[in-house]
């Protein structure tokens, strides 16, 4: 086989392994999702996972009858933005495996690597990116030679808030799956979803987004309504306010393709919600695999395969973290 890049994901609950072939072809990741006991996820003890877990992902890898070590032509890894003690895990596997294989080592941006796997799997073009995760929300498109963020939270990252909602309901981490059920249960209940639909804080200031004042006010209504309702009612007003931000960065641009990136771009209703708005003004909305929705190696491994075929590699003296790395400090300098 022709040579693969191998990408590190440790930005921030997982610790992922994946690679993809220098014509771009793309193979699943070796991950390890760290899930706290109890309460949110603690840097150091998520960082602690992602060290214990290192060489039992590494021999998974080396095990696998579609890796070859002699085929790796680069190793990537996310250089942030992050949690500062994961990042550190990540960027320490990815310079060891490098100087070990004796191949170059490229650092790149988390939040860029959704974009270019979306558009690797989708074939989507020039879109612009709705990036809803865990501690990300941004809207991003690109204009010129950079992916610029349109607008993003000003507080929390939209699946932080349905975490946080869900522990509140001793919903263990990750909680957006389990409000997805139960919103679709309270929807199929058969009851007028929109009479039935509470009303909650909408947060949106132009292209940017809040999330707190919603929780904090679903939380409050959780202690009287039924929890599915309340679910239905906190997706429905989050998911609004995001589609409403990337429809507004669509007409602002011009760009009449939207990619959902992220873990919450796993979500059906999302989904559904981003194909009506794009098709009531003539576009197209796409999403990768929910494997490529998560955080995942594999697409550090493809924004590592454009820089490296751009020619930007990183020396092991410019390899430190950047936990606060903006989206738009990347230079793109391909199509
Ligand atoms: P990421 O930070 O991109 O790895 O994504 C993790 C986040 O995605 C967590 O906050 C999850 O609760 C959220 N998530 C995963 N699946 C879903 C889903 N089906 N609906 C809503 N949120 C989800
Ligand atoms: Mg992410």
């Amino acid at each position: 086989m022709a040579g693969v890049i191998l990408g590190v994901e440790s930005t921030a609950h997982t610790l992922s392994l994946g690679f993809v072939g220098e014509d771009g072809t793309l193979f699943s990741s070796e991950s390890a999702l760290f899930k706290p006991e109890e309460g949110g996820i603690h840097p150091r003890e998520a960082a602690d996972h992602h060290s214990i877990k290192a060489p039992e992902l590494i021999s998974r890898l080396l095990s696998r009858e579609d890796f070859n070590q002699d085929d790796v032509v680069a190793v990537s890894f996310s250089q942030g933005p992050g949690l500062g003690p994961c990042l550190r895990i990540g960027a320490s596997v990815a310079r060891s495996l490098s100087s070990v294989w004796d191949v170059p080592l490229i650092g790149v941006n988390h939040c860029v690597a959704h974009i270019e796997i979306g558009r690797n799997q989708t074939g989507c073009e020039d879109p612009v990116l709705l990036y809803a995760s865990g501690g990300n929300t941004q809207v991003i498109a690109r204009a010129g030679d950079k992916y610029r963020v349109i607008g993003e939270t000003l507080d929390i990252g939209i699946g932080n808030m349905l975490d946080k909602f869900a522990r509140q309901h001793d919903i263990p981490f990750p909680g957006g799956p389990v409000i997805e059920k139960l919103s679709s249960d309270w929807k199929n209940r058969g009851l007028d979803t929109n009479e039935n639909l509470i009303n909650l804080p909408y947060g949106v200031h132009g292209t940017d987004l809040a999330f707190s004042g919603l929780l904090t006010s679903a939380i409050s209504h959780s202690r009287e309504l039924p929890l599915d309702q309340v679910c239905y009612s906190l997706q429905e007003h989050s998911f609004s306010s995001c589609i409403e931000v990337a429809e507004r960065a669509m007409a602002h641009t011009g760009k009449r393709e939207l990619l959902l990136g992220g873990g919450v771009a796993c979500n059906a209703r999302l989904r559904e919600m981003s194909r009506i708005m794009c098709e009531e003004r003539g576009g197209e909305a796409f999403w990768p695999e929910k494997q490529y929705c998560i955080d995942n190696g594999t697409m550090i491994a493809e924004l590592g395969r454009k820089e490296l075929q751009s020619g930007r590699i990183t020396k092991l003296s410019d390899s430190a973290i950047d936990p606060s790395m903006r989206t738009d400090s990347s230079i793109i300098t391909w199509n």
